[in-house]
């Protein structure tokens, strides 16, 4: 299913900022609508992120562990003159400060914050993997993505 609500999707803004990043915005615990408008507000706000456009809100059945509620899932297309790694970092933090819990692989998250692509980079380390690797086989990152304008 396909949810337009504010800032959902949104336009290109522009930005000079040097580094282009994709966010796949993940979320299936509480009200992940009001969280993600309040994750766009408090990125935006950040004076190292500019975010240029965000597509639609997908709302996606579970997948590997099915006992669970509904995923919602959308995509920041963001500017920034953080490096790869220190972006991780700071969505760590973002996440934390929404509340994630870590339990189990595949678990209920109130907030997940994945680097789909930064720039044309390409990263195989233990903390990160980039571009991420199962986007491609994934509706919840294929669809908006693909409603973007930008596979
Ligand atoms: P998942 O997103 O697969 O459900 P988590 O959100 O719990 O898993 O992520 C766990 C770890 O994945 C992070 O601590 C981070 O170091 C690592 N990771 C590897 N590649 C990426 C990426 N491209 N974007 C975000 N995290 C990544
Ligand atoms: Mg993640």
């Amino acid at each position: 299913m396909i949810i337009k609500t504010t800032f959902f999707p949104a336009k290109i803004k522009k930005s000079t900022k040097p580094n282009k990043a994709l966010i796949g915005v993940g979320c299936n615990l509480g009200n992940c609508i009001r969280r993600f408008k309040k994750v766009y507000k408090f990125l935006n706000f950040h004076p190292k992120i500019d975010i240029v456009q965000t597509s639609i809100i997908y709302k996606n059945p579970p997948f590997g562990y099915l006992n669970q509620p509904d995923f919602y899932n959308t995509i920041f297309v963001i500017r920034t003159t953080f490096s790869v790694y220190e972006l991780l970092y700071f969505l760590l933090y973002t996440e934390k400060k929404f509340g994630r819990q870590r339990s189990f692989k595949n678990a209920p998250r109130t907030l997940d914050l994945d680097i789909i692509m930064f720039n044309n980079l390409k990263i195989n380390s233990k903390k990160l993997t980039i571009p991420h690797p199962h986007f491609r086989e994934r509706d919840s990152v294929i669809l908006p993505l693909h409603l973007l304008g930008k596979r």
